[in-house]
C-alpha cells in the first residue's frame, strides 16, 4: 500500500519536531504549525547532515552559515501574524528552508541572500520542490530590496547590530519586522511594529543568529 509515510520517510520525524518542539512550547499559530509539517526540512540540508534534520537545534549549511532550530523559526513566523495576502521581504534566504514556509504562508515573497552560492542553490531547490511565489537576489539585504516595496512582513534570519533604517523605511504602515539585534554571540529577537511612521519594539527571547554582514 502506498501511504505517505511510504512516500516520505521523514513524515514520522516531522510529525515529532511539530508536536515536541513547537506545540509543547507553545506555538500555537496553526498555519505555522501546517507549514512546519509540510516542509521537508531535510531537502535543504546536506546529505550527510538528513538524519538530524529535525532535530532541536541549527544545523550548518555551508559558507560558514546555518539553518536556524525549528522553535526560533516558528516563533518568528508566530510573532509576524503572517496573512496569506502579505507581501513579505526575507533578509539571509541561507538554505531557502525559512522561505519555503514564507510561501506556503504568504501570496509573494521576496528573499535577499550575500553570498551568491547559498542564493543561487536556494532557488534552484525551491524551483524543484515547488515553490513559485519566491523571488530571490544576492546582494546586501540591509538594504532591503525597495523595488518590491512597501512589505507586510520582513523577517530578518541574520543578527544585526541595530534595526537597519532601510528596512523600517520600506516596511507598510502596521506592518511588522521580526529581527534579530544585539551582538555576535547573544541577540534578542525584536518585534517591531510600525505604527503612526513610528517603530513599537517589543523584545521577545535570547538567541544567536550568524551576523548580518553588510556589503
Ligand atoms: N533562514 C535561513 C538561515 C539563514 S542564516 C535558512 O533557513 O537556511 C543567515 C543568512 O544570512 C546566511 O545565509 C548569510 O549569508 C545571510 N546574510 C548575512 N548578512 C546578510 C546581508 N547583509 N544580506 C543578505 N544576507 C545576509
Amino acid at each position: 500500500m502506498d501511504s505517505p509515510f511510504q512516500r516520505d520517510p521523514f513524515q514520522a520525524q516531522r510529525e515529532r519536531m511539530v508536536r515536541s518542539q513547537l506545540a509543547d512550547r507553545g506555538i500555537c499559530d496553526l498555519r505555522v504549525l501546517d507549514a512546519m509539517r509540510d516542509v521537508p526540512r531535510h531537502e535543504f540540508v546536506a546529505e550527510s547532515w538528513r538524519e538530524d534534520a529535525y532535530d532541536d537545534h541549527p544545523l550548518p549549511i555551508g559558507a560558514d552559515q546555518t539553518i536556524s532550530q525549528p522553535y526560533i523559526v516558528a516563533l518568528m513566523l508566530q510573532h509576524l501574524a503572517l496573512q496569506p495576502a502579505d507581501r513579505i521581504l526575507e533578509v539571509g534566504t541561507g538554505s531557502g528552508y525559512v522561505t519555503a514556509l514564507l510561501s506556503e504562508l504568504c501570496a509573494e515573497v521576496y528573499s535577499v541572500e550575500r553570498h551568491a552560492d547559498l542564493a543561487f542553490s536556494a532557488e534552484r531547490r525551491l524551483a524543484r520542490l515547488g515553490y513559485p511565489n519566491v523571488k530571490i537576489r544576492v546582494g546586501d539585504g540591509s538594504r532591503g530590496w525597495p523595488e518590491h516595496a512597501p512589505y507586510d512582513a520582513i523577517l530578518v534570519s541574520a543578527a544585526a547590530s541595530e534595526v537597519p533604517p532601510p528596512l523600517f523605511d520600506q516596511l507598510r504602515e502596521g506592518g511588522r519586522m521580526m529581527v534579530p539585534v544585539g551582538p555576535a554571540f547573544s541577540q534578542e529577537l525584536q518585534l517591531i511594529r510600525k505604527v503612526g511612521g513610528k517603530a513599537e519594539t517589543q523584545s521577545l527571547e535570547g538567541c544567536r543568529f550568524v551576523p548580518l554582514v553588510a556589503g
